[in-house]
């Protein structure tokens, strides 16, 4: 893969130095079998430093966690070499099936078919509780 050039996919850029890894287990990256490069440490004018993940393949980005776990995240939609779109994200309203309630009294614990599902509580401080007992998640 020359990492220079993508047919089809999506690199996401802005990631903050360090991360990439993170996203790259978080989006499940290690599963699929297409080409991805993880470039560490690319000098950013606006952040110093930053890591950037290239895929070359039409997948199905889950940008709900992208959002949640880096909001200043870009991510450029690649199409027959051309970036297409620049998405920008944002912190999801709703996080489904991504955070797990620890509350062992919550009924989305003793009910094992029922979705996780957390809403955003304060945008700022970047809480969210879950949608059946309210506990805040915490990491
Ligand atoms: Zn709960």
């Amino acid at each position: 893969m020359n990492v220079d050039s993508i047919k089809n996919g999506f690199v996401l850029d802005h990631i903050k130095a360090g991360c990439g890894m993170q996203i790259y287990r978080d989006l499940h990256l290690d599963e699929i079998d297409c080409p991805v490069a993880i470039i560490k440490n690319v000098p950013s004018k606006k952040m110093g430093k930053k890591d950037i993940i290239k895929i070359d393949a039409d997948i199905e980005l889950d940008l709900d966690i992208l959002g949640y776990i880096d909001p200043g995240i870009t991510v450029n939609v690649i199409r027959n070499d051309q970036k297409v779109e620049k998405k920008h994200l944002s912190l999801p309203e709703q996080l489904t099936g991504i955070l797990k309630c620890k509350n062992p009294r919550c009924i989305s614990s003793t009910e094992q078919e029922l979705p996780q599902i957390f809403k955003l509580a304060d945008k700022e401080k970047r809480v969210y509780r879950c949608l059946y007992c309210e506990s805040a998640f915490k990491e």
